[in-house]
């Protein structure tokens, strides 16, 4: 593998120098008010990328699996009704999570390459007139399929069924890459990670929590230690943690934050759009689809390429890494062998993902696929050459 390449997998994502040399750090006391300085403009940094007022934001020594565990654990008891899709890997992982918890899922299979159903969301919320669903988990963007969902048309469903559900959003693989409306989509718990749209290394799980969200916890009694909110919010007033911080992902977290606010969010999510729509013509012209059944669906941080039948898609992964140093994402979970994915989040710009497009070709050619070296980048090539670039700015 080599280190010169790009990676596109969908997280952890390519890092811009500044982040690495910003998380490099000499140790410095973390509970003196020096830590203080880098924890309140990047808990205020994230505020901002997550488009909240109210929020408060908690910033864990951990990952997005850990921001799934932080909201379920501090906002609901055990036996709870939660209310939750499955349409990939990813909310796969965080029902199971919720099962383990010992919380009561009411599961809504979705065929994987769809986005969640807000529309039977609300016949079953609309049904539950004694409110006993406590929590509705939507996972914004699967990273497993490239789909993305519409969490405002899941929070009009909650409305509509006039349901007081708690509304848990995993923005994993959205956010600070794509579109993400806390305060307007009405979301009550915000879950992210620092290595993907943020282009960190792992490390950090990133939650934002509405006013109700923080209601809750006086009232959930599920067991919580490590990632008890209120603790955390109590460490934070005294300028620390009640346990050591990550110092060094944390002042990274705060540059991102910069980087990002600098660039402009609506620029950033400009970026990952173009960025993506080129990666879809390549796909388009090698005569292959995308897991996503429809463009509505679409995700422009990850697209999920379906292999032809009997082509084991593993194999494509593992050549061209063994080849040509270049890192893809594997199937997950249903999808195994049956897609790989190219991940295009994080600092990324369009010279960097016809390099992936490229890779991808020789690769497929290699395998015997019937593809015609030059297509897919010829038809990306095209796409970026005619649409506005504001590539000045672009965190890379
Ligand atoms: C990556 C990802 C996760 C898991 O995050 P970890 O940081 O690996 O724990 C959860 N949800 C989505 C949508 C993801 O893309």
């Amino acid at each position: 593998m080599s280190f010169q390449n790009p990676v596109f997998i969908p997280g952890p994502t390519n890092m811009p120098e500044a982040l690495r040399k910003a998380v490099d750090m000499p140790t410095l006391d973390h509970r003196s008010p020096l830590f203080g300085q880098i924890l309140h403009p990047a808990l205020a940094g994230v505020k901002k990328v997550l488009k909240s007022e109210s929020a408060e934001i908690f910033v864990f020594p951990s990952t997005g699996t850990g921001g799934w565990e932080t909201a379920i654990s501090n906002t609901l008891s055990a036996g709870d009704k939660v209310l939750a899709a499955r349409n990939g890997m990813f909310s796969h992982r965080w029902i199971d999570m919720c099962q383990r918890h010992g919380l009561d899922v009411q599961l809504v299979e979705t065929p994987w390459g769809e986005g969640l159903p807000a529309d039977r969301y609300e016949e079953i919320l609309t049904a539950d007139t004694a409110h006993e669903i406590k929590a509705v988990l939507a996972t914004h963007n699967e990273t497993a399929t490239g789909v993305k969902s519409d969490i405002a048309a899941v929070r009009r469903a909650l409305d509509a069924a006039g349901h007081p559900a708690l509304l848990f959003v995993d923005g994993v693989s959205s956010i600070a890459s794509m579109d993400f409306r806390m305060d307007e989509w009405g979301v009550d718990i915000a879950v992210t990670g620092s290595q993907k749209g943020f282009m960190l290394p792992p490390g950090l799980a990133i939650v934002g929590v509405s006013p109700r969200a923080m209601q809750a916890v006086e009232t959930a009694t599920l067991p919580r230690t490590f990632f008890d909110i209120k603790d955390m919010a109590n460490g934070y007033a005294n300028n620390a943690y009640p346990y050591t911080p990550s110092v060094g992902l944390l002042n990274g977290l705060n540059m991102a934050c910069g980087m990002l606010l600098d660039e402009g969010l609506e620029n950033v999510f400009a970026r990952h759009h173009r960025i993506a729509e080129g990666v879809r013509a390549a796909v388009r012209a090698w005569g292959l689809e995308l897991c996503a059944v429809s463009p509505d669906v679409y995700s422009d941080s990850v697209s999920a390429i379906r292999t032809p039948a009997g082509f084991d898609a593993n194999k494509f992964v593992s050549l061209a890494a063994e080849k040509y140093g270049v890192a893809f994402g594997t199937g997950l979970g249903a999808v195994a062998g049956k897609v790989f994915r190219i991940g295009h989040l994080g600092s990324l710009t369009d010279v960097m993902a016809l390099s992936g497009l490229a890779t991808a070709e020789m690769v497929m050619a290699d395998l015997g696929l019937n593809i015609q070296l030059g297509s897919g980048v010829a038809a990306a090539q095209d796409y970026y050459r005619g649409t506005q670039a504001n590539s000045t700015k672009a965190a890379a």
